[in-house]
């Protein structure tokens, strides 16, 4: 069965805002069993739209608009779907008595150029809009369904859920959807996970694909099978497999971050952390306490970006400080050591670099970032040079701290369960 999504407004073609609707509609029918083959994007323009919706309906057996339902003149998109059809729009009471709800709970008046929000194609469905006032609608006409829903995401999305997925369902009955995994992997980069699962990914069902972004890797496994449970055991033996080659560098599934996964094992093992960040500016110390129930580990984070507060709070060593304006192997151990001292937590981590875009020195270049992590088994430091903006260096830097965190930390849990289990590796 296949889809297509349009896009509308101005601002998206302007650059202005990004369409996020189009990628949130994109995986949910993907989730469900729905092809998207196309999404387009349009400006307000009654000719385009209207000659865009009669197009995609030649084409597609769904079509799914967003954007363009407001009160205002340049709101067209019920109105083009309405052309493309050859239907008109018609006043709807239940949709304005809807809306007229939501204006009597928040004590306002509806306006006169409100009521245009409830003209509804002849034959359509109005969609209640728990969010916003501008109601979507959709039209079943020769077997497919036609759907404009409201631009801004918060209105989008529950309309999107609580009528436009029924609807979905219970048109076409057919619909085989996907089972689907996700593993995140840290550590490797995409050319060896590449390598390693080459083979795997040459299999139609299910499929296994790797996407990178922010030094890190999702490996998508995904099966369709008439059967459910069928689609679950394909998938099963195939994440098996990628275990087994990669599992090293497995943090997660799904919707796991390496923050959250780190402070899983933190909480697991009665182990406090604490963070002395120069050049990530607190970015490492951000996102570990995105993660909720993260006052039960993390102690402390303190952004010592003076050479000054580096030596007087955390004890660097004046010549440490002072050599490639500490950005240096022992000022990254010295600050992780130095901020679990003055913490008194069982871990602590560093960073220390140059994000640039000016700077840094002849040994040391813009986009060099060690990091250190300290624990009862001692201090290790890493050096890395990143490319690109001072924020991506910064990003990337934070990233990596967590990962070497999270390596080592697993690294002693392997310890410990081989220990547990007569294990000599
Ligand atoms: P309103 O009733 O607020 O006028 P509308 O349905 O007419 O809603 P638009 O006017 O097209 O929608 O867009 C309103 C706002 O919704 C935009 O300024 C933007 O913030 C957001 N928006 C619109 N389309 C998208 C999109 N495709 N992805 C993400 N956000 C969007």
């Amino acid at each position: 069965m296949q889809a297509e999504i349009l896009s509308v407004g101005t601002e998206l073609l302007l650059g202005e805002i990004t369409d996020t609707n189009a990628q949130y509609i994109s995986a949910r029918l993907r989730d469900i069993g729905v092809f998207v083959y196309r999404r387009e994007t349009l400006g307000d323009n009654r000719a385009r739209l209207t000659e865009a919706f009669r197009e995609a309906l030649g084409r597609a057996s769904l079509v799914i608009a967003t954007g363009g339902l407001g009160p205002t003149d340049d709101d067209i998109t019920a109105e083009c779907l309405a052309a493309s059809l050859g239907l008109s729009l018609e006043f709807h009471e239940g949709a304005w008595e809807d809306m007229l709800e939501w204006f009597r709970i928040r004590g306002r008046e509806p306006s006169a150029s409100d009521r245009k929000q409830a003209m509804i194609i002849r034959g359509g469905i109005p969609f209640a809009n728990k969010a916003g006032t501008a109601p979507g609608q959709a039209i079943i006409t020769g077997g497919k369904v036609a759907c404009v829903l409201p631009g801004p995401p918060r209105e989008m999305v529950p309309m999107f859920e609580e009528h436009l997925l029924p609807l979905i369902r219970s048109t076409f009955t057919d619909l085989i959807p996907l089972h689907i995994k996700n593993l995140r992997l840290v550590g490797l980069p995409e050319s060896k996970v590449g390598e390693a699962l080459r083979d795997l990914m040459d299999s139609p069902n299910p499929t296994v694909a790797p996407y990178a972004g922010q030094g890190q890797i999702r490996i998508r496994i995904a099966a369709r099978s008439e059967d459910s449970s069928e689609a679950g055991k394909l998938v099963s033996a195939v994440e098996a497999e990628v275990r087994k080659r990669l599992g090293d560098y497995i943090y997660g599934e799904d919707g796991d971050t390496l923050e959250s996964v780190i402070g899983e094992i933190l909480s697991r093992r009665g182990l406090s952390l604490a963070v002395a960040e120069s050049v990530t500016g607190g970015l490492v110390a951000h996102r570990l306490t995105n993660v909720p129930g993260s006052s039960r580990y993390f102690k402390m984070g303190m952004v010592a970006y003076s050479p000054a507060i580096k030596a007087t709070c955390l004890g660097v060593p004046e010549e440490a400080v002072r050599k490639d304006e500490g950005v240096n192997r022992e000022t990254a151990a010295s600050m992780a050591a130095g901020v679990r001292a003055l913490s008194g937590a069982k871990i602590g981590v560093a960073t220390t670099g140059f994000a640039g875009p000016t700077g840094g020195t002849e040994r040391e270049p813009v986009g060099t970032v060690f990091v250190a992590v300290s624990d009862d088994d001692g201090t290790e430091v890493e050096r890395y040079v990143y490319g690109g903006s001072r924020t991506a260096i910064k990003e990337y830097g934070a990233g990596r701290a967590l990962y070497v965190l999270w390596r080592r930390l697993s690294k002693s849990n392997r310890k410990r369960r081989d220990q547990a289990e007569g294990v000599d590796r």
